[in-house]
């Protein structure tokens, strides 16, 4: 038996009140010409990564984030700083993308998005896909030595470090910092610049699993906003954002952004109207 397939297959799921929203934002992407994506922990939680920064919630419910992964802790006892970061470290090397990020990466892949910023440092834009990954608070592909700067792979002391907790250190003797952005610690600046350009030269921005509570991130799209761009928020919560937005969905971005991809890129697009009305 045949199945027709029409982009409401993709997600049969999606719950009747949301056609509506994602039907605009669809549109709204095929529209665009500069369009961008911010994207934070909520788009791996699907994926099994917990919360990494958020004050309230996932990591930080059982321990003061200043006393393990701020720089100032990291620098009088890096030991902790591991301690603490190794169960996290299996976490992020085993995840899988899931199908927010898939989408993601189809856009980009068929030129309906410029480019991804994310405030995650788990890879997972680059494991479904994406190639213009904008990664605000670092990643963990890299660590760099804190006496000389030479950088490692990660690859270079992971075994030792997972397995029997060895802090890894350069040859130098140094210690081995992560290149992600501890509390205290400055974005990356180029990674930064870049993110703000795209901001204020977007003509669509897409907000996908943040709820906008860290700063300077969480600015990104209102530059965008104050330029004129449609924003479109995607997110279980809701954001400062919500009252700026054009099209503001409150769901797993898991199941919307697939939805939302399908669509815009379909053939027929919005116009075909697939799913409940
Ligand atoms: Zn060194």
């Amino acid at each position: 038996m045949d199945v027709v397939q029409s982009p409401g297959d993709l997600s049969p799921s999606l719950p009747e009140h949301l056609w509506r929203g994602v039907r605009e934002a669809a549109r709204l992407l095929r529209q665009a010409r500069r369009a961008v994506a911010l994207t934070g922990a909520g788009i791996s939680t699907p994926s099994g990564v917990p919360d990494f920064r958020s004050p309230e919630t996932g990591l930080w419910r059982h321990v003061d984030p200043l006393l393990v992964a701020s720089i100032w802790a990291f620098r009088v006892s890096p030991r902790a700083f591991f301690d603490w970061m190794r169960p996290l470290a299996r976490t992020l090397l085993e995840a899988r993308p899931n199908p927010a990020h898939e989408a993601l990466a189809r856009l980009e892949e068929a030129g309906l998005l410029r480019a991804v910023i994310t405030q995650n440092i788990d890879g997972l834009h680059q494991k479904a896909g994406s190639r213009t990954v904008l990664e605000l608070h670092g990643h963990i592909r890299t660590a760099t030595c804190t006496r000389c700067y030479r950088t490692y792979p990660s690859d270079t002391f992971l075994p030792a470090y997972l397995e029997a907790g060895e802090v890894p250190r350069c040859g130098c003797g140094g210690i081995l910092k992560p290149d992600v952005i501890l509390l205290g610690e400055d974005l990356p600046r180029e990674a930064y610049q870049q993110a703000v350009h795209e901001a204020r030269t977007c003509d669509l921005m897409l907000v996908a699993g943040t709820s906008l509570e860290v700063a300077p991130a969480s600015d990104l799209p209102f530059l965008a906003q104050r330029r004129g761009a449609p924003v479109i928020v995607v997110n279980l919560d809701p954001t400062p954002l919500d009252p700026l937005a054009t099209v503001v969905l409150h769901a797993d971005v898991a199941l919307v952004l697939p939805t939302l991809a399908g669509l815009a890129l379909s053939p027929e697009g919005a116009t075909e109207e697939p799913g409940p009305r």
